[in-house]
């Protein structure tokens, strides 16, 4: 019988997870979860997309009814910060002062978005990582209203295309000469900035941001390097994200996100991390890796509640994601990043085609546009691919 039970600090996906499992696998020792929001545990998916151009969605963005938290006694401690770890007296220390004591620990508290300084103050600026983000930017988005979309990562185009769907006039300023160029490839990458500009996004690309103007702590324009300036009633700014891990400093674990094996097992006994707070393992590529995917974080919530108990979670799925744009659905698998090729099927003039990343003629990652069953057969490829040279961490580390 534990003492203290289980502590997860997080209540994002991967927290309510973990508690899922602790459960439904027969833990019997207490369950707590601090969660710094107001709200119990939600999906943050919808918040760029439906959520974004109506509030109906709100009752159903819940992971589960009040009620279960009760049954499964789940003890949540919302509006409550984690702010230092002690791990030789095994306890946490919230912002109220209190220290919560722990047999296993989960640190699950996700991702912050990347914030540009020269835009504090501004009350129009916005960042879309919450519920409240997103109930905060949606009053802003109406017909015609001037909004600049600051980054054009897969956050800033699911934005821009709930946007103009609602009739506003966006910009997309990105810095690079592609949007995500580095991942995807430029080919691909002025693929996702011609769909927003024939969508009738003013997309600048190559555009570096250097000032905002405004007046009474609101944003009124936004200058770049070339000299364009970007009038707008509202900025949403989508540069990425970092590892909400700072509370982790001086407690031993790196506080710029933490590495964990492929069960979520962190360099320190009985604390374990997943979802976009952790750089966990991947055995098939060997190598760590900050997936900040909803799948990996689901997967990596329940595989250290398994580990936690003993269990072996098994080889971690390959990292997936899915993005809702307009009226397409576009995904992807695996680690584009290792290719050093691209090609290409179907036809991305119809909006209709998939594109197979490989690495020395294996494939590593797939893309698929308006086309839900090609990511099965791109998964499949790419395990096969990589089945036999799955390595463990410490032959990699050797
Ligand atoms: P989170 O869900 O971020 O949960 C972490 C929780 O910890 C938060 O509630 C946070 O407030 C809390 N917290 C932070 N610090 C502390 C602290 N010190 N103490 C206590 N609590 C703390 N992925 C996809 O695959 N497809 C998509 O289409 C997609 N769309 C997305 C759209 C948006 C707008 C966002 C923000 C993310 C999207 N994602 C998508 C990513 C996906 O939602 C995340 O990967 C996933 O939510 C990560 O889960 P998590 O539990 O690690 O973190």
């Amino acid at each position: 019988m534990s003492k203290h039970g289980a502590l997860i600090v997080g209540g994002g996906l991967a927290g309510q997870r973990c508690a899922e499992t602790l459960r439904r696998r027969g833990y019997d020792g207490a369950v707590r979860m601090v969660c710094a929001e107001p709200d119990p545990p939600y999906d943050r998916p919808p918040l760029s997309k439906e959520l974004l151009a109506s509030e109906a969605g709100e009752d159903s963005l819940a992971y589960r009814p009040a009620w279960w938290y009760e049954d499964k006694q789940v003890e949540l401690l919302l509006g409550t910060r984690a702010e230092a770890l002690d791990p030789a007296a095994r306890t946490v220390r919230l912002d109220s002062g209190a220290e919560l004591a722990y047999d296993e620990l989960l640190i699950a508290t996700g991702g912050a978005a990347r914030r540009l300084p020269f835009l504090a103050g501004f009350e129009n600026v916005h960042y879309l990582r919450t519920l409240e983000d997103a109930r905060r930017l949606r009053a802003k988005l109406r017909s015609g209203a001037r909004l600049a979309v600051v980054g054009a990562g897969f956050i800033g185009q699911e934005v821009a295309a709930t946007a103009r769907r609602l009739g506003a006039e966006v910009t997309m300023i990105e810095a690079l000469e592609a949007p995500l160029a580095p991942i995807l490839g430029a080919e691909l990458g002025r693929w996702f900035a011609e769909l927003h500009a024939v969508e009738g996004v003013r997309v600048l690309t190559g555009a570096m941001l250097e000032s905002g103007v405004g007046r009474n702590g609101r944003l009124e324009r936004l200058a770049l390097a070339d000299g364009t300036a970007v009038d707008c009633d509202a900025a949403v700014v989508g540069v990425g994200t970092r590892p909400a891990t700072e509370w982790l400093a001086g407690s031993g674990l790196d506080e710029h996100g933490v590495p964990t094996d492929a069960c979520g097992r962190s360099a320190l006994p009985h604390v374990y991390a997943a979802g976009d707070a952790s750089i966990p393992f991947d055995p098939r590529f060997g190598l760590h890796a900050r997936t900040e995917h909803w799948d990996a974080a689901a997967w990596q919530g329940a595989a250290a509640a398994t580990a936690m108990l003993g269990g072996q979670p098994g080889t971690p799925p390959l990292p997936s994601f899915w993005s809702d744009q307009y009226d397409l659905r576009i995904q992807y698998v695996g680690h584009a990043r290792q290719a050093d090729g691209v090609a290409i099927e179907g036809s991305p003039s119809e909006r209709d085609f998939e594109a197979t990343f490989s690495r020395d003629g294996v494939p590593v990652a797939g893309l698929a546009v308006g086309r839900p069953r090609a990511i099965p057969k791109l998964k499949k490829r790419i395990e096969a691919g990589h089945r036999l040279a799955a390595r463990s961490a410490e032959e990699v580390a050797a």
